[in-house]
């Protein structure tokens, strides 16, 4: 019986080819150069505010860099600082006030690295970063103590401790593979990284992590379809956080891969100010299903070094979900979930729903706010 990683035929150009040695260049690389990366450039296409101004200043001199695709920017509404899309791309000042709480590591990755490049947080899963490039840098970023920093794609070889690990750690069943962008990577590098995924027969699946359906979607190409395909058991957690950002862009992206056989989750941050209302959560999933996109996590705000600004209460999130449990089927309500500072894995939080227990009688209040008493046999 073949591993459930078995790498299916290439059906598309030959592997090896080197990055950027075709003829015609790819529009998605036009698009990626045409990024804006310095003040001087979002000056000419936003009416920029104070705070907006000084925070890209200060992300010039260190932290997470300013990069912005044509595509999102796109969608940013050039006179309001306010706008959703604008506040998740355009640096702020506000980045400069650290919190108390507040971590450069909140989900204490450095602590779980057991390989170069390879985390371990779960005894049946590891994160594999292989990039610290993203096609855009978003502002409440976990890794930003560690995306945009210059280094690239990561070398197959400089894996091999990370597939040592692997190999000696057989309970581990499912790998992420995420960075930075790993599809910002040429067809040969990832169909390299996945032929070396699919000689590990004990992982069931590969999650690969990637916002370009919302940030780059032009990346998403028949031949990185082809690519993402020789995994046949390849999940793709792409990132959408606000509706705005379904467009026929990202529609078509999301259309391609689902069209290839690849499924794919989505995960939301949960924003102050950007989508922390049942309205816009709402047209958001309803949005993503109709892409055939399943909203999988809605993800309470990492306790990340500047981002008091984004985060919300633990409590609205749970009231969010109440009233979306009324609203939404269960394809489209996602688990609401909070990544514990320091590592310890993430907490599913839910509603209570169960308000008493006595005697084998428990009474559940629906989401019409009716109390029911359900009897044990
Ligand atoms: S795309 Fe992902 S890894 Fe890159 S900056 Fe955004 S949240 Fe971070």
């Amino acid at each position: 019986m073949g591993s459930p990683l078995t790498v299916l035929p290439h059906s598309g150009r030959d592997a090896s080819e080197p990055q950027g040695s075709s003829e015609v260049p790819e529009p998605w690389r036009e698009d990626a150069r045409a990024t804006i990366r310095t003040l001087a450039e979002l000056e000419r296409v936003l009416r920029l505010s104070d705070e907006e101004r000084a925070g890209i200043e200060a992300c010039a001199r260190a932290g997470l860099p300013l990069a912005i695709t044509p595509h999102y920017l796109s969608l940013c509404d050039p006179h309001d600082p306010s706008c959703p899309i604008r506040r998740q791309c355009v640096p702020s000042s506000r980045e400069q006030h650290v919190a108390k709480g507040e971590l450069l590591d909140p989900l204490g990755e450095e602590t779980y690295t057991v390989a170069p490049h390879l985390v371990s947080r779960y005894p049946d899963r590891a994160l594999l970063l292989v990039t610290d490039r993203c096609a855009l840098y978003c502002r409440f970023c976990t890794r930003s103590r560690l995306v945009g920093q210059g280094s690239g794609a990561v070398r197959l070889q400089e894996l091999e401790p990370a597939f040592a690990w692997l190999d000696a750690h057989q309970e581990v069943r499912e790998l992420i593979v995420s960075g930075g962008e790993p599809l910002l990577m040429s067809e040969s590098r990832l169909d390299a990284l996945f032929a070396a995924l699919a000689e590990r027969p004990h992982l069931d699946d590969v999650r690969v992590a990637s916002r370009l359906p919302v940030t780059l979607p032009s990346r998403i190409t028949p031949a990185l379809c082809r690519s993402l395909r020789r995994l046949p058991s390849l999940w793709l957690m792409t990132h959408f956080n606000h509706p705005k950002e379904i467009c026929s862009a990202s529609a078509r992206a999301c259309a391609q891969l689902v069209d290839a056989g690849i499924p794919i989750l989505n995960h939301t941050v949960l924003m102050q100010g950007i989508n922390d209302d049942p309205d816009t959560l709402t047209a958001l999933f309803r949005g993503l299903v109709r892409m055939r996109v399943k909203p999988y996590y809605l993800l309470q705000g990492d306790v990340i070094v500047g981002s008091s600004h984004f985060r919300t209460p633990l409590e609205h999130g749970l009231q969010l979900m109440e009233t979306l449990q009324g609203r939404l089927s269960g394809i489209a309500l996602p688990k609401f979930v909070v990544d514990t500072p320091g590592g310890a894995g993430k907490v599913p939080l839910e509603p209570r729903y169960l308000e008493r227990s006595e005697s084998g009688q428990h009474t559940l209040r629906t989401f019409r706010g009716e109390r029911v008493t359900y009897p044990d046999p």
